[in-house]
């Protein structure tokens, strides 16, 4: 049994955190899949707070600490940061015994049923050996609440606190009011893709929202220094660190984008500038993405949001793709943007007002409806393959993860 002699390593025993898997669950076929990579990306995110076991029974995950040491609330941060995730508690340990249950439910949840003035009882039993049905269990935790906390009624339409009492498997748990987990599905059951991060709003909320529905993330970066700083470059490595407190660890690709903006100006009109940039990008961003196993590219464009963002402009720049290019802030509102940038602590640290390549040689008059067959004449004054040559040369790569902090 347990250590009886430690309080502290005896309270860690005592409380779990349970989760209840999201849209895994209806996916059926490929549902243990799914489930593996979820722990998987649990463990992964949990082993810098200390021991832990995770271990899936009955569509619901526990996350055990195993010493004094590992922190329950860090842990349970993290568990809510974690896609494929819909719902998650914080609940207290008990004996599959009633009077244990009875003693749990009080002690653990005495904070919360002090703070309120009505509750009920919901019980939920999978081990279907437990001598009391749920209704019984109901009853009988409810008068022992009401007998040790007077203030409190019962109100079972609109309860200010439901007192949760679950008898699974391998154990028996009190918790409060389940907190919404991340959403989406686990991080790497959808594969690769490489994001086109600059230092702005949009393309860390791009990044998100793609590992929300399962993307493992790689990250390309275009720098142009002595145009652009190694603070801008220092502020996309910790726009990244954020993004991956969701995504799990990010590899990101910096790629040397000066000689390469320095051609276009000198050789191309300028209105075509921004379009046959974003030409660039991509060809790069691609052959970064195939070397590193991804199989798509994202991008933070929304259309109409700058003149490089039109559906013609859009058209120019697929033309160069044979990927596909995720777009999914194409129909979203700044406002809407913002609203994720601020949830995902990103926005803070993107209105940091660094040079980023595209604010470098900006045209005076940006051509909004570019008409590819004059972009790709326009594009015949640059030696393409040997651009992406020297640039694909001197590509830096480094593994950014999350930092608490
Ligand atoms: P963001 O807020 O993401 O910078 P934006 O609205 O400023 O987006 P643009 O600057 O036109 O739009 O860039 C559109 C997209 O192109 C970005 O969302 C990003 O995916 C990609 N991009 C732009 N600049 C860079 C860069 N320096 N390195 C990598 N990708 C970039
Ligand atoms: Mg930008």
């Amino acid at each position: 049994m347990m250590d009886r002699i430690n309080p502290a390593a005896q309270a860690a025993q005592k409380e779990l955190i349970l989760i209840k898997v999201g849209e895994l669950a209806l996916k059926g076929l490929n549902r243990r899949t799914f489930e593996d990579v979820l722990m998987k990306n649990l463990r992964r995110r949990l082993a810098p707070l200390g021991r832990f076991e995770v271990r899936a029974a009955q569509s619901t995950i526990t996350v055990t600490p195993l010493d004094a040491d590992a922190d329950l609330h860090k842990a349970a941060q993290r568990v809510a940061q974690v896609f494929g995730i819909a719902a998650f508690s914080r609940a207290g340990m008990c004996e599959k015994d009633l009077e244990d249950i009875q003693r749990t439910a009080a002690e653990y949840l005495a904070p919360q049923l002090e703070q309120v003035s009505s509750f009920k009882v919901e019980a939920k039993r999978s081990d279907k050996s437990f001598p009391l049905k749920s209704p019984a269990i109901c009853e009988q935790v409810g008068g022992y609440l009401l007998d040790r906390f007077p203030h409190l009624h019962v109100d079972v339409h609109q309860p200010e606190l439901t007192v949760m009492v679950e008898v699974r498997d391998f154990g028996a748990y009190v918790h409060g009011q389940a907190l919404r987990g991340a959403g989406g599905i686990p991080v790497g059951t959808g594969g690769k893709a490489a994001v086109l991060i600059s230092g702005g709003i949009d393309s860390p909320v791009a990044a998100w929202m793609m590992a929300k529905r399962g993307l493992e993330l790689h990250a390309v970066h275009f720098a142009s220094p002595p145009y652009t700083s190694e603070r801008a470059e220092d502020k996309v490595h910790r726009l990244l660190r954020q993004v991956a407190a969701y995504s799990g660890r990010i590899a990101l690709h910096t790629v040397p984008f000066t000689h390469i903006q320095e051609e276009i100006r000198n050789r191309c009109p300028e209105e075509l500038f921004t379009i046959l940039m974003r030409r660039m990008m991509m060809r790069l961003a691609q052959r970064v993405a195939g070397q590193t196993g991804c199989s798509a590219l994202i991008t933070g464009e929304s259309l109409g949001q700058v003149a490089s963002q039109t559906v013609q402009a859009v058209a120019c720049t697929d033309a160069v793709c044979t990927m596909p290019v995720l777009r999914p802030l194409i129909g979203m509102d700044k406002e809407e943007i913002i609203a994720i940038a601020r949830k995902i602590n990103t926005f803070d640290i993107s209105i940091e007002p660094y040079e980023d390549c595209c604010t470098v040689f900006t045209p005076r008059h940006p051509r909004t409806r570019p008409v590819l067959k004059f972009v790709e004449l326009a594009e015949q004054a640059l030696d393409i393959p040997a651009l992406e040559e020297e640039a694909l040369a001197g590509v830096r790569s480094l593994r950014l993860s999350y930092e608490e902090g």
